[in-house]
């Protein structure tokens, strides 16, 4: 197998991978992922206030001529609420904060005082005005943004597409605290990947992996940013109709799919849909991993079974070709 080069960083409040399969393209390819990075983050941070997303989140009542990449990016999440019927919606941005994650991940303590928590439908996506020609935004009074969930998959697709561009050959795999997306050739027998619910875990023999060729893979999970607020577990995916973070049976779930940003829609979506989310993920034809509360794996809509010797290598291939509608 031909060699990969590898360069790690840390962005948009996690980490960063990027690999590509020609070594000295590594510097070019890196360059332009930083650039989409520091793009995305100006225009769709929620932790810093002069992002044209907390400038849009400060205008309530008011229309927003927003960039083209910021309007990119609130598209997606309103296709992924219509998709989805509401299980992933950009208007959770003021339930997350008061479940206590109003800041950088990393500024979260993990332990605290009891919160005030009210169960309270979010306001909903459909309230938000929306015109993508204009690129013009409108929120009402009382309802902010979050793009926490599609922005950095989105960021994952424009990153990889960036990267295979200015390395001008081969192939590229850029991974954003485990949202991934891939461009241009893959290596011989794909890219094999480590499936975990914690983006932050080890590269270890034994553990599962997979193989994608095209498209992307996202890892939504409530095991990883949680926090403890007297005594109450709390984590960081909310469930659009309580306003609090989401308690069905589903711990983690990873989807594979055509970019990234389908594959987050669905990881999301699936936590929050719980019981529902198999045959959600079977109907779209989205293979996904879900982990349960008890550790437990389901495999759904063709995600590979692991061959039974627990080291055997190369992975289970998949082909991501399955692609939500618009
Ligand atoms: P992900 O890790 O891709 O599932 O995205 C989770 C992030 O998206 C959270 O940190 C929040 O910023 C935001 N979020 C939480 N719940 C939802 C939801 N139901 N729909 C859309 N975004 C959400
Ligand atoms: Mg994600």
């Amino acid at each position: 197998m031909s060699p990969l080069a590898v360069a790690d960083d840390r962005a948009l409040g996690g980490s960063v991978r990027v690999i590509v399969t020609r070594p000295a393209r590594l510097g070019a390819a890196k360059a332009a992922v930083d650039r989409c990075l520091r793009d995305i983050d100006l225009a769709a941070s929620r932790f810093r206030e002069d992002s044209e997303l907390s400038r849009l989140n400060a205008a309530p009542e008011t229309e927003v001529r927003v960039s083209a990449l910021l309007a990119r990016a609130i598209g997606e999440a309103l296709r992924g609420a219509r998709l989805t019927q509401g299980a992933v919606d950009p208007t959770v941005g003021e339930a997350v904060k008061l479940c206590g994650y109003d800041g950088d991940f990393a500024s979260i303590a993990a332990d605290g005082l009891p919160l005030d928590l009210l169960v309270r439908r979010v306001p909903g996506w459909q309230a938000v005005q929306f015109d993508p020609a204009r690129h013009a935004v409108r929120v009402p009074r009382g309802v902010e943004l979050d793009l926490g969930a599609s922005a950095k998959a989105l960021a994952a697709d424009l990153s990889a597409a960036a990267a295979r561009e200015a390395a001008g050959e081969g192939g590229v795999l850029i991974s954003l605290g485990g949202d991934i997306a891939v461009a241009g050739e893959p290596p011989q027998g794909g890219w094999i990947i480590q499936v975990s619910e914690d983006s932050g875990a080890p590269i270890a023999l034994g553990e599962e992996t997979v193989a994608i060729t095209a498209g992307g893979m996202a890892t939504s999970s409530t095991t990883v940013r949680r926090w403890t607020r007297g005594g109450v577990v709390l984590h960081h995916i909310i469930d659009p109709a309580t306003g609090l973070p989401a308690s069905g049976p589903w711990r983690t779930a990873t989807v594979v799919a055509a970019t990234c940003v389908d594959a987050n829609i669905a990881s999301t979506a699936a936590i929050v849909m719980g019981e529902r989310a198999a045959g959600w993920l079977e109907a779209a034809g989205l293979p996904a991993r879900l982990v349960d509360r008890s550790g437990a794996l389901h495999r759904t809509a063709g995600w590979p079974v692991p061959e039974a010797s627990p080291s055997s290598l190369p992975a289970n291939t998949q082909e991501p070709r399955s692609r939500l509608s618009s």
